[in-house]
């Protein structure tokens, strides 16, 4: 089984830093189901060719499987597709052999890492029992030029006809981390039989190398379907993982940052924010801390530095942002008394999720603003209702104060992404009812530098539950 993938942007060579496999010499992992080699069939600064080659080697595959059946025992275990079709063991190598640029990460050329560029892939023999339509349904509205060919089932014997196989070859614009999650995700998609048992796992798996691509692909249905092989189950949760990951909170985040904190950032708006929330967590006396679309962990940081928050669940949508929160909060060099207290989690605040019960007190700094209105109404219950922790601090932008942001053109809110921004009046009622609807009381300041008519900058709720 081969992938190669080609490109010759210069210095082409840079592949092997993106893949984190040098050029000049072929290397050997062992994986659970054989061999796996990386070598360059060419490797000059103007193109530049990365092979990935498993060695399958199909009677250690049964030999290893003690739960393989009497029945299953037949010539087909020995004689098979597996050492040289594309199939799922190709996704498992992806992610253990370029495990780092699967993930986008390159310590060389980070940049190189963030680039699209062109790149080529080539896989010699991919199965498609349903044609080769299928393979130019999946990939083209990724951006990929494809090209298939169908292999004749034996080439010595013509009369004998076409074959299941295609080769495939994929020509795209792209970041190469995202041509091997698509790869990742899309062979498995076409391969009949994967090889493992599918669980609750490969729905993770599925969602998170399809973050910012597979909800908006147009056979979503069908890639999830036959990914997760028609376990229906599967295939609902991940459905309804995908409509509420969409990309524009991917986006959101990423942009977040820059966009709005230099719309703000004289007044370092954000850590004084975070330094009210820490302050009214205090205060409420709360030890176990939710912080609910937490983001890249500023607030978590904050929080760890006083031991009086034990436990700490940091929650968010994004596995892009929950990846930059590990780094960030440094998970790797953490000493273990610190690990114990935090933990991170992906979960979206619109699904009611067992994980968030039993907290003192939910921290939800500036998310809200990013709920549309069903949405909002969602998360509303799944806080108040059913994580009902005793204190809920919320923060969210004071929109009356906008006009004082120099850079920001009248009538735009702080953040493209932004679905509402509230004036105090607005943000106190939407309070009000809440703390009706669900025996909370409510207490408001403002955050930030005070204008005397228009407030400050942003705003902040501390709800306490009654009972
Ligand atoms: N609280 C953080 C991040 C704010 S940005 C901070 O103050 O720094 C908004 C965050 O909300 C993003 O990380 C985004 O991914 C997350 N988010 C948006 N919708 C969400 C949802 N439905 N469930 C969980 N998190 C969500």
């Amino acid at each position: 089984m081969l992938l190669t993938i080609s490109t010759s942007h210069k210095p082409a060579t840079d592949l092997g830093y993106l893949l984190h496999k040098n050029p000049a010499r072929t290397q050997e992992f062992s994986l659970s189901f054989g061999k796996a080699y990386v070598f360059y069939p060419e490797a000059t600064e103007d193109r530049c060719t990365a092979a990935l080659m498993l060695d399958i080697d199909p009677i250690s595959l049964v030999r290893g499987k003690s739960g393989a059946s009497r029945e299953n025992r037949t010539l087909a275990q020995y004689v098979n597709d597996r050492p040289y079709a594309a199939s799922s063991y190709l996704s498992v190598a992806i992610s253990q052999v370029y495990g780092s640029a699967l993930a986008g990460r390159c310590k060389e050329l980070p940049e190189a890492a963030e680039a699209s560029r062109e790149y080529e892939a080539f896989i010699p023999a991919v199965p498609s029992r349903a044609g080769e339509q299928i393979l130019h349904r999946l990939f083209e509205p990724l951006g990929y030029a494809v090209q298939t060919t169908e292999l004749p089932l034996d080439p010595a014997f013509p009369d004998w006809g076409a074959s299941d196989y295609y080769s495939l070859k994929l020509t795209g614009t792209v970041k190469l981390s995202d041509l091997l999650s698509h790869l990742y995700v899309l062979i498995p998609a076409l391969d009949a039989a994967k090889h493992y048992a599918i669980g609750e796992d490969e729905v993770d798996k599925l969602i998170r190398q399809g973050e910012g691509w597979l909800a908006t692909h147009p056979e979503k249905d069908t890639i999830v379907r036959r990914y997760l092989k028609h376990r229906y189950s599967l295939v609902r949760q991940a459905l309804e993982k995908l409509i509420e990951d969409e990309p524009e909170i991917e986006e959101a985040q990423e942009a977040h940052d820059v966009e709005e904190q230099a719309i703000e950032k004289k007044i370092s708006l954000h850590t004084q924010r975070l330094e009210s929330v820490v302050t009214a967590l205090q205060t409420a006396g709360a030890k176990s801390v939710l912080d609910l679309g937490c983001g890249e962990g500023r607030l978590i940081s904050l929080l760890l530095k006083d031991r009086q928050f034990a436990s700490i669940l940091g929650m968010d949508v994004s596995y892009r942002a929950l990846d930059v929160a590990r780094d960030k909060l440094r998970f790797d060099r953490m000493p273990e008394m610190q690990l114990e207290r935090i933990k991170l989690i992906q979960g979206s605040l619109i699904y009611r999720d067992k994980r968030l019960a039993g907290f003192d007190a939910g921290a939800i700094v500036e998310v809200i603003e990013h709920l549309d209105e069903p949405r909002l109404q969602a998360f509303e219950r799944v806080v108040f209702e059913f994580a009902r922790p005793k204190t809920v601090v919320v923060t969210t932008p004071n929109i009356e104060y906008n006009p004082k942001f120099p850079t920001l053109p009248a009538g735009k809110f702080r953040h493209k992404d932004h679905r509402f921004e509230w004036t105090r009046q607005q943000f106190e009622t939407w309070a009000a009812t809440l703390c009706d609807r669900f025996g909370y009381t409510a207490a408001f300041s403002p955050v930030g530098p005070i204008d005397e008519q228009l407030g400050a900058p942003s705003q902040m709720a501390v709800f306490t539950r009654l009972v």
